[in-house]
């Protein structure tokens, strides 16, 4: 927030500001979704519906859970939001309170820890490493857990790295987490957005024994294009999902009924435009990993899905502009926007000191200058 408040500043004196930090996919809503949410408008459904989502898109999401996921789940075990972070919101209101622990692998992103501590609960944060690919180790897992243990979020793929876990991995945790009595959350929504024939496994789906204690979060904001909208949605266990049914009823009530319509076209006929979005993000992705490798001071996995990568930056801290030293993640980003006119996210923001989040959802035209002004900025610093 603190640098596009900043970006913004400088655009507005004019210069030329490319922005990496972007959290959106930088494409049109697909046009049956906008066009049915057109349709919603000019046949007078624009009233409320059912505080949790209509039935016709709860049917719908329904089907995209057997079909994606193989996923069983009755409609009262699922709830419509505004957003994917409502549904995480309404999740952490429902489940955790004073003194709970919830293990949170780090890097995060950024809500988790904060929606914890809202209701007064331990965000316990697990520092994934690198080399691990960006994910959590049953070790890790088991070191984390305590007789407070309320709750562990799983974010895959992963806002801000990429890492994604698969069946395997998700096998080896199963019997800590089967042995426990804590909840398992499941954010899914970069789930399309995976590379190199990777396919998705939501935890969920392992065993009824782990569906029956996990809430699966989802949202047609990235996949769809179509942020602004504001609709997410979970399934989980029907008492879990009554309860989230009760708060957003005393707090929002139904997301947008205009969105709702716009959503079930999403689901039903967004596939094509997904395929089409994916092989773009799939050659951004080539294009930047290589490209940021050749800056020099810069090191970048190449992450298995989202439409982020993580470089760490560690070699460049340290170094001097002008006589002032770089000596965080939010040193370098500052003097990248300042002095090379780009926007990037330190990594500190997501729990990581000495890496940086950059999106490629940008135009292939904006992310080679993006990159040519990294390098051109980097190479100032002795
Ligand atoms: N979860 C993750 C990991 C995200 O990156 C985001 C958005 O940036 C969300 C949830 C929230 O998405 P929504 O727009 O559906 O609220």
């Amino acid at each position: 927030m603190a640098m596009a408040a900043r970006a913004r500043a400088l655009i507005g004196q004019g210069i030329d500001i490319v922005n990496l930090g972007l959290g959106e996919p930088d494409f049109q809503t697909p046009e049956p979704a906008s066009g049915a949410g057109i349709d919603a408008i000019r046949s007078g459904y624009t009233k409320y519906t059912p505080p949790s989502g209509s039935l016709e898109l709860k049917e719908v999401i329904r089907q995209k859970f057997k079909i994606d996921n193989e996923l069983d789940y009755a409609n009262n075990e699922i709830i419509v939001s505004c957003g994917a972070k409502h549904s995480l919101y309404n999740i952490a209101q429902v489940l955790f309170e004073k003194g709970d622990e919830v293990i949170i692998p780090a890097p995060y992103w950024v809500s988790y820890p904060d929606q914890v501590l809202l209701n007064d609960a331990i965000p316990v944060i697990v520092e994934t490493k690198e080399e691990n690919g960006f994910l959590m180790t049953p070790d890790q897992l088991k070191d984390a857990m305590s007789p407070k243990t309320k709750g562990i979020i799983f974010n895959s793929p992963s806002n801000p790295t990429g890492a994604t876990y698969t069946e395997k991995h998700y096998e080896a945790f199963a019997d800590l987490l089967l042995n426990s009595p804590l909840w398992i959350i499941s954010d899914e929504i970069y789930e399309k957005f995976l590379y190199d024939g990777i396919s998705h496994t939501s935890i969920a789906s392992l065993s009824p024994d782990l569906k029956s204690k996990t809430i699966v979060v989802n949202g047609i904001s990235k996949a769809y294009a179509m942020t602004g909208w504001r609709i997410g949605y979970a399934a989980g266990p029907e008492e879990v999902v009554r309860a989230m049914g009760t708060v957003q009823s005393q707090s929002t009530s139904n997301p947008t009924s205009i969105s709702q319509k716009a959503a079930i076209a999403a689901l039903k006929e967004g596939a094509p435009f997904i395929q089409t979005m994916i092989e773009i993000f799939h050659q951004r992705r080539r294009f930047m990993v290589d490209r940021l490798n050749r800056i020099p001071g810069i090191r970048c996995p190449r992450p298995a899905g989202s439409f982020y990568l993580f470089p760490n930056i560690q070699e460049i801290l340290g170094k001097k502009y002008k006589g002032s030293e770089i000596l965080s993640s939010v040193d370098l980003a500052t003097f990248l926007l300042e002095e090379g006119g780009v926007t990037t996210i330190p990594g500190v923001a997501f729990g990581a000191e000495g890496y940086l989040r950059i999106s490629y959802a940008a135009p292939e035209d904006v992310l080679a200058k993006g990159l040519e002004k990294i390098d051109q900025a980097i190479r100032l610093l002795s």
